[in-house]
């Protein structure tokens, strides 16, 4: 199977030329001008005036995610539809398993709910207590090509982590080459300031950031790299908020320590005064972290276009109006999480590449390049080069459009983007050599996607 692209303007992190680009099978094979096909069976796209970007990666979604309100209500088929439909061709989901069940049986288990993905995928894997033989299967997860692990330092009551396993689990994956995601907000505070609140009747949404303040955020962030020196482990810090965790994580950087960062879309767009107001507008925003301050999102956009932040992840997980009314009368009780995997590139590239607030080539790597980079997966992803996989994005910059809840792919009757305008497009999305998007259609139909084996 041939694909040839032509004309079109290349785009990496760090170059960007005008160039044919030909896939053959699921393989980018040639990239030079005028490459011209003898055959008729070959596809060809014109892709003049449109940039070629690598397939985006999304190294941060939770699709049928358990809550107490249900499952999230994107499962992995219809997520990942809707990833591909906005440009993102591979997703790392996570396997949180049981405390006491062995890691391989949860990550089986997580497999077959993925059956039906239609990206590429992996997964990022969840200790969520230390036993005694937790360093061979760290290892064990390592050797199957999981090299990324997640712990959480809140939620203490279902998977969070304590400090002492925290520490354990970052020693054993720094000695094994793994990598350690770090979800960091103070556990034990937030419970605490939530009990209070609800005790004096403060019970609406509003109070949810209220509960959850910069410094459980920001202290947690110091904590966790200071143990991750004190253990020799790399660790990626997800859905940074606030400015204070960007500069304890700019000093560790600047002294050498390997800390890598993330902030999600939702942290770049919304303050939080979307707590003020009616309960459904304001519970589709109740997340962890909570939306910040306008100084907050100003410093993150900084510390995406200076390097403090390497990926721009969703932390996609969707419900519907009716699983955000379980928390009617509690913000406890509302579930946390918000979608946002089909507008990941669209929303950077309208307010970070159109808006002049950062570069083409840094939306690249931001979208694609790092994640790859950072997850082993480079450079087989995260680069359009001549023995990359053929995960493409051919991307019109001046369509314009608006994010709707009644046009987007994702299974859930909120969108928090909805009503904002949109400029660029992904025209034709390819994965692994296959054309799978067409303007305003899908153009084949969808396959199971692959299991992506990282290093
Ligand atoms: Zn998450």
């Amino acid at each position: 199977m041939r694909l040839l692209i032509k004309n079109g303007t290349v785009v990496n992190s760090d170059n960007k030329f005008i160039s044919d680009v030909l896939c053959v099978d699921n393989k980018i094979v040639e990239i030079a001008n005028s490459i011209e096909l003898s055959d008729d069976d070959s596809e060809i796209i014109d892709a003049s005036g449109c940039f070629v970007f690598p397939g985006g990666i999304d190294p941060h979604v939770h699709m049928n995610l358990p809550s107490k309100a249900g499952f999230s209500s994107d499962d992995f088929n219809s997520g990942s539809k809707a990833a591909l439909w906005g440009g993102t061709t591979s997703i790392i989901d996570f396997v949180t398993p049981h405390r006491s069940q062995f890691l391989d049986e949860a990550i089986h288990q997580r497999l077959t709910e993925a059956s039906n993905c239609n990206t590429s995928f992996s997964f990022h894997i969840s200790p969520v207590k230390w036993h005694d033989d937790m360093d061979g299967q760290i290892k064990q997860c390592i050797d199957l090509g999981f090299t990324s692990f997640k712990v959480y330092t809140a939620y203490k009551d279902t998977i969070g982590i304590s400090d002492d396993d925290l520490l354990k689990v970052m020693k054993s994956v720094g000695k094994h080459g793994g990598i350690l995601l770090i979800h960091c907000e103070l556990g034990d505070a937030i419970d605490s300031n939530k009990s209070e609140l609800t005790k004096q009747g403060k019970r609406s949404p509003f109070y949810h950031p209220l509960s959850r303040p910069s410094y459980t955020e920001s202290q947690a962030v110091k904590n966790a790299i200071e143990l991750a020196y004190e253990a020799c482990c790399p660790i990626y810090i997800v859905h940074v908020s606030t400015q204070e965790s960007l500069s304890y994580i700019r000093d560790a950087q600047k002294r050498g320590q390997l800390v890598y960062a993330e902030t999600c879309p939702q942290y770049l767009l919304f303050d939080d005064s979307r707590y003020n107001g009616k309960f459904i507008d304001t519970a589709s925003f109740v997340m962890s972290p909570p939306l910040r301050k306008k100084e907050d999102i100003d410093a993150l956009w900084v510390a995406l276009a200076d390097g403090t932040i390497h990926t721009v992840g969703t932390d996609h997980c969707p419900f519907s109006i009716k699983q955000k009314a379980e928390g009617i009368d509690d913000f406890r009780k509302i579930p946390n999480g918000v979608g946002g995997v089909e507008h990941r590139l669209q929303l950077l590239f309208t307010y970070g590449v159109v808006s002049g607030k950062i570069t083409i080539n840094k939306f690249v790597e931001l979208t694609s390049t790092n994640a790859a980079r950072i997850f082993g997966l480079y450079p087989k992803k995260g680069i359009i080069d001549v023995g990359a996989d053929a995960d493409i994005v051919i991307w019109n910059p001046e369509e314009k459009s608006m994010i709707s809840s009644t046009t987007h792919h994702q299974n859930t009757d909120i969108n928090i983007y909805d009503g904002m305008e949109i400029v660029g497009s992904p025209e034709y999305v390819i994965l692994d050599g296959k054309l799978i998007k067409e303007g305003n259609s899908f153009s084949n139909e969808l396959s199971v996607g692959r299991l992506l084996k990282r290093k």
